[in-house]
């Protein structure tokens, strides 16, 4: 018996519509589909992606605004800000912000999310005990996976690593770091792969955060992530100096990060933000070279980072503002571009993720976006409502809308 059938979609990469068929949370048939279904939803031609994947995004330190004075000018003092009004976060300050930032993300059609927690001697385990309960609490919506995030540093903040080795011991599900933001970035690589391969975790790092190639860390952890057998088990944010360099020595650089198996994780509202702002005029853009990655094989996620707090002071966990904000920063506006975009919300970050079984194939699980625009580039480029989510096979969000032109139906007053 078919749980649910949606009739009459518009799918990417394939032609005229198809019904989709779901049964025990996966996709059983995808074609023109006769049998009786349990429930049924007339897509009309309208666009279905497979649910959004939101690769890095910081729950624990989202919805700041209100309570932060100044506004960030720099990276360094966005970190100051944040840092001060961490130093004030309760376990259920910070689980009632994530959950917003979970109801948001959901709503506009995302199945699966990587969130960073920081670790460190300010919050201790605060946001590990806040948001670890979310993964149980939102299973039947998201898959969450979450990141032992050492924000402050290891090796500058004495106590970090015990504290990571606890938050992996409590159920982490991989390790985060910032080497840019330690007094020995490459001691604080080395012991972000060492925590991974004794607990057997993905790592994660925000990694070359400034506008000048000052510090180019990704090749110390391109060449410990092939030591370590790590490839495919890690990525990387931001990485905006990448783009500072001249395009050959760019295309070595990406050669490496092909070569490891390395997933790079575009930001570009923090990024944007925080990047150029010593530049008076012709302020550069400060985006990783997405198109030139995408070109190389690398899979690259465009994902949220931050919602209004000193590093974003805007945000909204809609992961296809990230998709329209690229479209515009990096020149991709093509058909064909778009439709990449696309994959840098979907396939891209569940690879970066290692989602098992997703995509729109038959056999993957049922975690589906149902669109309101009938050609997939408009999911970028027109910001269509969703009209429905469905995750495992279930309808989880239904979204209803009625717009009403009074203008058109009341006489103008004389
Ligand atoms: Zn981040």
């Amino acid at each position: 018996m078919i749980d649910l059938l949606l009739r009459g979609c518009r799918l990417p990469h394939r032609d005229g519509l198809a019904d989709v068929a779901i049964a025990a949370g996966r996709i059983a048939a995808i074609g023109r589909i006769e049998e009786a279904a349990r429930e049924t939803v007339e897509a009309r031609g309208r666009v279905v992606t497979p649910g959004l994947v939101e690769a890095h995004i910081h729950v624990d330190k989202a919805l700041l605004s209100g309570r932060v004075t100044g506004s960030a000018g720099t990276v360094e003092e966005a970190i100051r800000l944040t840092g001060e009004a961490k130093r004030r976060f309760t376990v259920e300050d910070i689980r009632n912000r994530a959950r917003q930032v979970l109801e948001l993300a959901i709503a506009a059609g995302t199945t699966a999310m990587r969130t960073h927690v920081e670790v460190d001697p300010i919050v201790g385990l605060k946001g590990m005990e806040a948001v670890l309960p979310l993964k149980r609490e939102y299973a039947a919506a998201l898959d969450l996976q979450v990141s032992a995030f050492a924000q402050e540093g290891i090796l500058q903040a004495p106590g970090t690593e015990a504290l990571l080795r606890q938050a992996l011991t409590m159920g982490a599900d991989l390790v985060g770091g910032v080497p840019y933001n330690d007094t020995d970035a490459i001691g604080h690589i080395a012991i972000v792969f060492s925590l991974a391969r004794e607990f057997g975790v993905d790592a994660d790092f925000h990694v070359d955060f400034f506008d000048e190639a000052e510090h180019l860390h990704i090749r110390e952890i391109a060449r410990q992530t092939i030591a370590a057998g790590w490839q495919g088990r890690v990525a990387v944010g931001h990485l905006t100096e990448l783009a500072a360099l001249p395009v050959a020595e760019q295309e070595a650089i990406i050669a490496d990060i092909a070569a490891a198996g390395i997933g790079v994780i575009c930001l570009p509202a923090t990024d944007l933000y925080l990047m150029g702002r010593r530049d008076a005029r012709n302020v550069r853009r400060g985006l990783t070279p997405i198109r030139r990655l995408l070109a190389a094989g690398v899979p690259v996620a465009l994902a949220t980072n931050n919602v209004r707090n000193p590093f974003t002071p805007v945000g909204t966990a809609d992961l296809a503002d990230m998709a329209f904000i690229a479209a515009v920063a990096s020149h991709m506006g093509t058909p064909e571009d778009l439709s990449e975009l696309v994959a840098t919300l979907t396939v891209h970050p569940a690879r970066i993720l290692r989602l098992p079984d997703y995509g729109l194939d038959v056999g993957c699980r049922a975690d589906l976006v149902v669109w309101e625009c009938e050609r997939p580039e408009d999911v970028v480029a027109a910001l269509p409502p969703r009209a429905l989510v469905v995750k495992d096979g279930r309808v989880t969000i239904e979204h209803e809308r009625r717009t009403r032109a009074r203008w058109r139906e009341e006489p103008a007053r004389p």
